[in-house]
């Protein structure tokens, strides 16, 4: 598919490195593309960024047929730009089409679309340590029609925000609340799907646990509230003993790009690693035993997000004296290197532009 490419006469400027807030601020063009049936997708077009059109009756507003992905590009320190695994982030969209009933995309053209986007403002991607251009994919349904049915349209964008370092005042732990209330999805929900409906039920969630003062989330299964699922919206790792243990991807976990990036990193270095259930009670014992050495999370956003403490009913675990731990700070040198091209690649995950 041809893509037309319609450049802005109004490029914007490009606000300082160290003033970037995340999601604020937008490059000067996206990629645009419908899908009708019978035609399939259509009319891939770049332009610039600004409002689009929409029927107050599109079906995404309604019932939420939607989904996302997120990634970013870097720059590499000889002005190089690059990207980390973008084919993963688009096989996954397509597994969480198939979820929401959304029609699938050539996950190849979707690469191409994308390079050409990321070359076209280059000059977004922001310079100094821990910064990136974010990257956010989506699709959703523009059937306007409010009955309830699988959409006949759909639109797919992408958008661009230039971001400055996850951590301002470098790597910081974040204090963790284990969730007792709100479930986040169960077997057979959407829990495994990228899509903003399961965002919108965990919103409540979040504002509980700030309210209570933690920084984020720890979700249990939603139905006997017992087996570990995820951090937010980030996958989570424990250093139990000399074994790495992460919940196994049960159809209800999100299946990270990261995390299976920190698997086969440490599976590279030799070091044990076990996808399977864990309960929260284990963890406690495990915990009481002395036997948990650390905890971190896993997302593109921050990479690793090292996880100072854990509250649980009356209980408070603190891991590793509630300070970063070695594996936590030599997986995020890693990955974060290779990611901006400063360490070598040599598990073959980087796409050059
Ligand atoms: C996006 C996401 C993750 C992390 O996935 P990455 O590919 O590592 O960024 C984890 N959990 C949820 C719920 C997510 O939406």
């Amino acid at each position: 598919m041809e893509i037309k490419v319609v450049k802005t006469n109004a490029p914007k400027a490009m606000p300082q490195s160290d003033s970037l807030e995340f999601g604020v601020n937008f490059t000067d063009h996206m990629f645009m593309m419908d899908y009708t049936e019978g035609l399939g997708w259509h009319d891939a077009t770049i332009l610039p960024y600004g409002p689009i059109e929409l029927m107050p009756s599109a079906m995404v507003l309604h019932y939420a047929q939607e989904v996302f992905e997120g990634l970013k590009a870097y720059r590499t320190p000889d002005g190089q730009v690059q990207l980390f695994r973008p084919l993963e982030n688009f096989r996954r969209l397509n597994r969480s089409n198939k979820r929401m009933c959304i029609p699938q995309i050539d996950e190849d053209f979707l690469l191409e679309a994308l390079k050409e986007l990321v070359k076209l403002d280059a000059q977004w991607i922001p310079e100094g340590p821990g910064t990136s251009l974010y990257i956010r994919p989506f699709i959703f349904a523009t059937d306007p029609y409010i009955g309830v049915r699988v959409s006949k349209q759909y639109k797919f964008m992408i958008i661009m925000s230039p971001v400055a370092s996850y951590y301002k005042g470098g790597m910081a732990p974040c204090r963790i609340f284990v969730e007792n209330e709100y479930a986040r999805t169960v077997r057979g929900g959407t829990g495994e799907a990228k899509c903003g409906g399961n965002y919108a039920g965990g919103l409540a969630a979040q504002q509980k646990v700030k309210e209570l003062g933690y920084d984020q989330i720890l979700w249990l299964d939603g139905e006997s509230r017992t087996y570990i699922e995820e951090v937010g919206t980030s996958n989570v790792f424990f250093l139990i003993d000399d074994e790495f243990v992460t919940p196994s991807l049960e159809g209800t976990i999100l299946s990270g790009i990261t995390r299976k990036s920190v698997i086969e990193l440490l599976k590279h270095w030799g070091k044990k690693v076990v996808e399977r259930r864990i309960t929260i009670d284990e963890l406690y014992q495990a915990y009481q035993d002395g036997k948990i050495k650390e905890a971190f999370a896993t997302g593109t956003a921050a990479v690793i997000s090292p996880i100072g403490s854990l509250g649980w009913k009356d209980a408070e675990m603190t891991f590793n004296d509630g300070k970063i731990g070695q594996y936590a700070q030599k997986i995020y040198d890693t990955l974060y290197g290779v990611q901006v091209g400063e360490e070598k690649d040599e598990l073959n995950w980087i796409e050059k532009i």
